[in-house]
């Protein structure tokens, strides 16, 4: 692609496999050019086969968001290949649970580190990109988690809790130059994540959550599609729930 192309370009993290393969597949749909980065190259490759199969347009970028100044210099070179970034959706994610009492500090650093710091990293590299642009869609996926605590995961709500702070900061910061930041609250999302709870867990989220059952990844990924769509530029600071009513 050349540095002139019209073509909107939406980088996703964790696009992999779980909610943010589905969320880049969407984009990719909407017609954005997506950055595929992850770790697990040969499954990169495969979600770029299927969006490619699709009409649309990707490419992988293997990076690990645990290694500081990575994920920065990706955007970078991002932004020299492709000559625009318009739409930055920090999905990637992981938990390493434990009850507080019993949790290393190496445990609670690791994941701030992945689902926090590099997502600081990840916006602030992207923002200037945006600036010249005079338009940017920062998305940020947060949890549940982070809105109510959840016993055993004090680094992950942490986490997810600094990511509505950072969000709305960067929408007060940003707004005037034609960027809106939001975040999205997934509650429980059938991914391999939640596989990784077991069936007991489910049966008990699907009779207590009001809709029933776990959420599909696909429904994660519209709400990210209508907040980086032209129909969603009136929304910034914003943490929207998407949990089946979990949390309501
Ligand atoms: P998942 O299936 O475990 O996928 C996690 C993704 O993050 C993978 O693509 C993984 O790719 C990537 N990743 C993890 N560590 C990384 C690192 N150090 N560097 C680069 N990429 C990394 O998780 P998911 O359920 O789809 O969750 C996606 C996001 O939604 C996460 O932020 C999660 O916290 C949030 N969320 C999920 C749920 C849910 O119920 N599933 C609920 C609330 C919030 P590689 O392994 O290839 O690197």
């Amino acid at each position: 692609m050349s540095n002139d192309t019209p073509q909107k370009v939406a980088i996703v993290t964790g696009a992999s496999r779980g909610i943010g393969q589905a969320i880049a597949k969407k984009l990719a749909s909407d017609g954005f050019h997506v950055a595929l980065v992850a770790r697990d190259q040969e499954k990169l490759v495969l979600v770029q086969k299927e969006i490619e199969a699709d009409g649309g347009n990707a490419n992988t970028h293997v990076c690990d968001l645990a290694q500081r100044g990575d994920f920065g210099a990706l955007i970078d070179q991002l932004y020299a290949d492709l000559g625009r970034i318009d739409v930055l959706v920090n999905n990637a994610g992981m938990t390493r649970d434990g009850l507080m009492l019993r949790m290393s500090d190496e445990d609670f650093e690791d994941v701030i580190n992945v689902n926090l710091r590099s997502v600081f990293e990840g916006c602030r590299a992207a923002a200037r990109p945006m600036m010249r642009g005079r338009f940017g869609r920062i998305i940020n996926i947060t949890s549940v988690t982070g809105l109510s605590g959840n016993a055993g995961q004090a680094n992950y709500a942490a986490a997810k809790a600094g990511l509505v702070g950072l969000t709305k900061t960067i929408a007060k910061e940003f707004g005037s130059k034609g960027i809106t930041a939001n975040a999205i609250a997934p509650g429980f999302i059938e991914t391999d994540m939640t596989a990784a709870l077991g069936e007991e867990i489910r049966k008990g989220v699907e009779k207590s959550v009001p809709l029933r059952r776990y959420g599909q990844p696909e429904e994660i990924a519209c709400a990210v599609s209508f907040l980086a769509s032209d129909g969603g530029g009136y929304v910034t600071g914003q943490t929207l729930i998407v949990d089946g009513g979990l949390t309501c």
